[in-house]
């Protein structure tokens, strides 16, 4: 038996929960989990925002802990390895994007907390293929929230080849965003944060943003024309995106990490005079999470952390849900 917290009902209160396991398949870890952060989708999920929640299941996508029990054919992980589990914790790998490293955007994907049990319990099962081995400097506790948050910010900033006397800009300064200053700053972009709290500022400029923008003031962005290379969105709330495209520099992109409710409407002219683009980014391969393990290693990158034992579930949602955490609540056994 597994025991954890798990959602029974759409926006209710997480209570205590047991699962069977039987044998591991051949290509699975059980994990003893230590630390669990609680990433703003495992909300999503347990509201039922994206109409995709079956219930009841233990919520928790940002694991730190030990591998425990390994299955006949895992050759990357042995019994006593130290490791971190993000959104994924399987794909099919034999499809098109399994096949060219790039796992995440694989159409049969398995995350780590749809359709079965997550983190915030004592132990997780994973395709040992996303259970990736942590760098010894990344105490676990820091180390749970990199794995999703973390590399989801990570990817993008890599893709558009963010280095030296590029801008880039962060919308929302909450788990992922406070993450994005401190790896766009350390990459050596010009970085500027948008938030709606004004409060953030100082902190913001701890991470390592130059600037500050307070996306809630008339005209906000009218000083910031063809500026930016890259903004990165970690909101899931609605905003002026045809101004925001015109903060985009030459060849810019405005990425959609957070999926806001509404369409995104743009000017098509304001996109195509300046060769401008919307995209949008998911987590990240096993090969970025190792990326971007040893990057925040080297340049010393670590969430900014709440903790609260794993019992305090109810607790440490509420505080997320009502953006209280700076930056990142993790939940720990
Ligand atoms: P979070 O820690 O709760 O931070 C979100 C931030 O958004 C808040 O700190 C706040 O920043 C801003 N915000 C919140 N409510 C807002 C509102 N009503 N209007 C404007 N701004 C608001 O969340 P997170 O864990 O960083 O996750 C952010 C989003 O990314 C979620 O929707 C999550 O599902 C998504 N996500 C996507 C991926 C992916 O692979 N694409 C991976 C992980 C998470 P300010 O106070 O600075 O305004
Ligand atoms: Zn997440
Ligand atoms: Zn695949």
């Amino acid at each position: 038996m597994i025991k954890g917290y798990a959602a029974y009902n759409a926006k209710e209160e997480l209570k205590s929960f047991s699962y069977e396991y039987t044998n591991l398949k051949p290509k699975e870890v059980k994990i003893k989990v230590s630390h669990c952060g609680i990433c703003h989708s495992d909300l999503h999920l347990i509201n039922n925002d994206w109409m995709m929640s079956r219930y009841p299941f233990i919520p928790g996508h940002e694991v730190a802990g030990e591998v425990v029990e390994i299955g006949s054919d895992v050759t990357e992980l042995r019994k006593g390895d130290r490791v971190g589990l993000g959104w994924q914790a399987g794909s099919c790998h034999s499809c098109e994007d399994c096949n060219s490293g790039n796992e995440n955007l694989c159409s049969s994907a398995a995350a780590t907390c749809v359709g079965r049990n997550g983190g915030y319990a004592e132990y997780v099962i994973s395709d040992s293929r996303f259970a990736i081995t942590l760098p010894y400097e990344l105490e676990s506790k820091y180390a749970g929230p990199l794995m999703c948050g973390g590399v989801t910010v990570f990817s993008p900033l890599r893709r558009n080849n963010i280095t030296e006397g590029k801008r880039v800009a962060v919308i929302g300064i909450g788990g992922l965003g406070h993450m994005a200053l401190q790896f766009a700053n350390k990459m050596g972009a010009e970085v500027t944060a948008i938030s709606t709290s004004l409060s953030k500022k100082a902190e913001a400029e701890s991470f390592g943003a130059h600037n500050f923008i307070v996306s809630t003031t008339e005209n906000a962005f009218d000083s910031y024309a063809n500026k930016f290379d890259l903004i990165i969105n970690t909101i899931f709330a609605p905003m002026d995106w045809g101004s925001l495209v015109n903060t985009l520099r030459s060849n810019g992109n405005l990425c959609f990490l957070g999926a806001p409710p509404e369409p995104v409407s743009v000017s098509a002219f304001s996109l195509l005079m300046k060769q401008r683009q919307v995209s949008g980014s998911v987590i990240g391969s096993p090969e970025m999470i190792k990326d971007m393990l040893r990057f925040s290693a080297k340049h010393n990158v670590r969430p900014v952390i709440e903790v609260m034992p794993m019992a305090n579930v109810n607790e440490a949602l509420k505080r997320v849900a009502e953006n209280k955490v700076r930056y990142r609540m993790v939940l720990e056994n």
